[in-house]
């Protein structure tokens, strides 16, 4: 639930830090208040020769005392936040595995102020776009000199995410600053965030989705569903009765996409082979799950708590790359709320800001499993470009800039179709574009990438019609003649 604008005063107290509330609006405004109202005083009943002068004189005591009311109301401040949290969830006395927001201060920040992002692949070049369109300026890091976000931002420093130079300009010149990818250095944002720049997502959270098996027992331990699973850091941890997780899917705890780094195994012995075949790096055995269907949400939190969730997205994919993404996803309204519901649950768990991907399993009997996480906006929310009042590169500026998120309505149905470098000729000729663009309702996102390999992600189409079933065929009907 979105805080009253009562707790959000008392947020911006807590989170100005004890030495703001002392010296500032304790000491000065309220020390200097005090002087001239004692000045006055003794102009008005006193004997004193000279205004100034006895302002002058009540000066040192009116600081003192200001600087106590400070403090007392930033020790208030931090009593009331505790008291909220509690109403809202008892158990917050218990510890618990919480994440420390990077953001000190929720001031708005305005163009044309200075973005960064670390990351130039489609998502940054999307968000550049986005963020230029408001007005705002943007720097890109990224070691690629064709880095598809370059050809849009207003600085590109080419050179790799951990530079020191590099991360010391983006702290010099950028107001907050951003990632378009999960396997980004989390140390390299977590620097960032401790020169007192925004970053969001935060380090802290990007690490917990760079990691399967710490991702996985983060949501259970949060109390949403994920598959059965068992964290396998060394074939040792493959050895006991696995039943429980059979048939399933090995998966490498870190670097995987695209289905890459996972193989199905039905036995013990399998497993063990394909850790093995892993080099033994860490892993997850995670049950093999009948899916009725895959869905996901993209949900947009700020620094403030506020939060908003697209339309959930129904997601087909080929060879373990995203095919299809189609919303409204042909669900059951309730299993879409849920997945809405379990989604912000899990960004206010994470203390998450920005814009943050859900995947889930859907299953029978109308049970929701979540998949993963992505700490940035996400290939199945693509259909926001042109189907939603606010696109999620839209929301992600909003997010790392301390704004509201923008509404997130569906205006039309919309099937998303990615295209692949398959599409283009082995001699590296282009597609049929005549018949993608001789459509009205069809929108063609390119990414400006000029080597078309197979399995590539080069753009992707949108394809907006009455019905989301009309809309998928036609978006079909397309790919069939590109
Ligand atoms: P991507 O980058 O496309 O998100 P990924 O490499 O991160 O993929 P996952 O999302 O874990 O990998 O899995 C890819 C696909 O494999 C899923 O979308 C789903 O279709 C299938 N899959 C993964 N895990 C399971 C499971 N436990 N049960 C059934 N199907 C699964
Ligand atoms: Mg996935």
């Amino acid at each position: 639930m979105p805080p009253d604008q009562e707790q959000l005063r008392w947020q911006r107290i807590r989170e100005g830090g004890p030495w703001r509330s002392i010296l500032f609006a304790g000491a000065l405004s309220w020390g200097g208040a005090f002087s001239l109202l004692f000045a006055t005083a003794q102009g008005l009943f006193g004997d004193a020769p000279n205004f100034w002068f006895s302002a002058l004189k009540a000066l040192p005591t009116g600081l003192v005392a200001g600087g106590i009311f400070g403090w007392a109301r930033w020790g208030y401040a931090l009593l009331e936040d505790r008291r909220t949290r509690r109403a809202v969830d008892p158990d917050e006395e218990k510890p618990k595995r919480t994440i420390k927001m990077t953001q000190k201060k929720n001031k708005p920040i305005l163009p044309p102020a200075m973005l960064g992002i670390l990351g130039g692949g489609q998502l940054g070049r999307m968000f550049t776009v986005a963020a230029k369109t408001m007005g705002y300026r943007v720097t890109v890091l990224d070691p690629d000199p064709h880095a598809p976000a370059a050809d849009y931002a207003d600085v590109h420093l080419c050179l790799p995410y951990t530079d020191p130079q590099a991360l010391q300009q983006l702290a010099d010149t950028c107001a907050a600053i951003t990632t378009e990818f999960e396997n980004v250095n989390a140390d390299s944002m977590r620097w960032l965030a401790k020169q007192g720049i925004p970053v969001c997502p935060s380090g802290d959270c990007v690490a917990i989705a760079q990691n399967r098996i710490v991702e996985k027992t983060f949501i259970r331990d949060a109390g949403l569903a994920v598959a059965p699973f068992i964290a396998a850091n060394t074939a040792a941890d493959l050895e006991g009765d696995l039943s429980e997780f059979l048939p399933g899917i090995l998966k490498t705890a870190r670097l995987g996409y695209d289905g890459k780094g996972q193989v199905r195994v039905k036995t013990a012995e399998e497993a063990r082979f394909a850790l093995g075949e892993f080099k033994h790096q860490p892993c997850v055995l995670e049950k093999m799950m009948p899916l009725v269907c895959e869905v996901s949400a993209v949900v947009t939190r700020t620094a403030s708590g506020e939060i908003a969730c697209f339309p959930i997205a129904e997601n087909e994919h080929a060879n373990g790359i995203l095919d299809v993404s189609i919303a409204p996803a042909r669900v059951k309204p309730e299993i879409a709320e849920r997945a809405q519901a379990m989604a912000q649950q899990l960004a206010a768990a994470l203390n998450y800001v920005g814009v943050m991907a859900v995947e889930f399993f859907v299953l029978e009997g109308d049970e929701l499993v979540i998949n993963e996480i992505a700490p940035r906006p996400h290939n199945s929310g693509h259909y926001t470009l042109d189907a939603t009042l606010t696109d999620q590169f839209e929301q992600q500026v909003r997010a790392m800039c301390n704004l509201t998120p923008g509404k997130t309505d569906l205006v039309s149905p919309v099937a998303m179709i990615n295209l692949l470098g398959d599409a283009w000729g082995t001699d590296g000729s282009e597609p049929n574009w005549e018949a993608l663009l001789s459509a009205a309702n069809a929108k063609l996102h390119l990414y400006g990438k000029k080597d078309a390999r197979p399995g590539r992600k080069m753009g992707h189409y949108n394809v907006l019609a009455e019905a989301v079933d009309q809309a998928l065929a036609q978006a079909r009907a397309i790919q069939s003649q590109l």
